[in-house]
């Protein structure tokens, strides 16, 4: 039984009160915790893997719970344009052309590079789940995978029927890193009939949906129109909340939308990068977080965010928010902190797994590196580590208690073939 300690870190629980404990040390078996607490009481075992997390800050993994991996391929080839001709002409003429090895790689460009960044597990929607599936068993990041439904295509059943084998093919894969969902992209690309379809089979397999929802005041226009109800209403009505779902931005919500995610217990990913690049608006995040709904953040695929730093997303939640609302006490750091962290495994529907470093849930933690200037002189390490540390700062990212990165590097993955890889790929398909 493979067995992990690692000593000497500052920690961050994520487990109940937001308090930073020194002396303490983490144990887990078989990338379950075992232990976490103070040094001197810790069960004394044989440890196969010792990291020493001196002059660091212990965490929980971030979760990135709204993202399109593959999609780094397209980072920087279309910036700054609207969401409806950047998708029509810049992003779907080239999807149409992707290759297997497209997905694989630009796929494992993402595990990498949300890796280095602390993300350990992240919520996908894309074309060739399997593939992309493939990449992030190989890259040993846990996910919550789906192949990407789009209802108004001519192949609408067969692309359900495939999600369908999908979904029952990857149950647990990756020794337990892989829990599939099922996402229709969005109830304006996804015509109602076709998402009570979609519910069906979620309920039937057992898994949640992630879908698209509210994330421009076209997409309320346009569900006032089609259901004469805005989209969390008229959602209900379809029945899509008798399954869990995972709804990515939800910027233009009011407070009966509000009050719908909160009774239906609707996991939202909140996206503030993409939503301000796109210009989309920006999510009532602190009026969700006082309702209780269960919010985390997500990057977005790299064509609109551009990178998948959920730590810059933690940092732009805190800050918009407080602009939103004129309230510079709106999301507080460690309101945000919960976000990236435990609210989005929430988020996610796997709380009873990771989100948080307690006995029981999967070793899925981070070290950040509290030695660089802007780290000091450490008042606050839950403050320093939203508003200040970077994504560079991860110094390891461990996942179901095996070690991915270690001071710094890569233990496993060759990062400079998936670099090149990935480019390859984007070279052919943008010419
Ligand atoms: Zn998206």
């Amino acid at each position: 039984m493979p067995t992990l300690r690692i000593d000497n870190a500052e920690i961050i629980t994520m487990n109940g009160e937001m308090g930073v404990e020194s002396g303490w040390t983490l144990l887990a078996v078989d990338g379950e915790i075992t232990y976490v607490g103070p040094v001197g009481d810790a069960p004394a075992l044989e440890v196969d893997e010792l990291v020493d997390g001196s002059d660091c800050l212990l965490l929980p993994g971030f979760v990135n719970a709204h993202t399109h991996a593959a999609m780094t391929l397209f980072r920087g080839n279309a910036d700054d344009m609207e969401l409806q001709p950047w998708l029509e002409e810049k992003i779907w003429p080239v999807e149409a052309t992707l290759t297997e090895d497209d997905v694989y790689w630009g796929a494992m460009l993402g595990c990498v590079e949300m890796l280095r960044a602390g993300v350990t597990c992240f919520a996908d929607m894309y074309h060739m789940p399997e593939v992309g599936t493939r990449a992030s068993i190989d890259a040993g990041i846990r996910a919550r995978p789906s192949g990407v439904l789009l209802g108004l295509l001519p192949n609408a059943g067969d692309m359900l029927a495939k999600a369908e084998v999908f979904c029952r093919d990857h149950d647990e894969a990756g020794d337990g890193l892989i829990k599939p969902m099922l996402a229709p992209h969005a109830p304006y690309t996804c015509p109602e009939e076709m998402l009570r379809q979609v519910i069906g089979v979620a309920g039937d397999l057992g898994v949640p949906i992630h879908i698209h929802m509210a994330e421009t005041d076209d997409n309320v226009q346009w569900s006032l129109e089609n259901y004469g109800a805005r989209p969390a209403e008229a959602m209900k009505q379809v029945g899509l909340f008798d399954v869990p779902v995972l709804a990515a931005h939800c910027v233009h919500l009011d407070e009966a939308d509000i009050a719908i995610m909160a009774d239906e217990a609707i996991g939202v990913a909140h996206c503030p990068g993409s939503n301000l690049k796109l210009a989309s608006g920006i999510a009532p995040v602190a009026a969700m977080l006082a309702a209780g709904v269960q919010v985390g953040l997500g990057t977005d695929g790299c064509g609109s965010n551009n990178n998948l730093d959920l730590l810059q997303e933690a940092l732009l939640a805190a800050l918009v928010a407080k602009v939103q609302t004129g309230d510079p006490t709106a999301v507080p750091a460690a309101a945000a902190l919960r976000m990236a962290t435990l609210g989005g495994a929430e988020a996610v529907f796997l709380a009873d797994r990771i989100g948080s470093l307690e006995v029981g849930k999967r070793a899925d933690c981070i070290l950040v590196d509290l030695t660089a200037p802007h780290m000091y002189p450490r008042h606050n390490l839950v403050s320093d580590v939203v508003y200040s540390a970077q994504s560079a700062d991860v110094r390891a990212t461990i996942v179901d208690g095996c070690v991915l990165v270690r001071d710094g590097e890569f233990t496993q993955l060759d990062e400079a073939e998936v670099m090149e890889k990935a480019c390859e790929s984007a070279a052919r398909l943008f010419g």
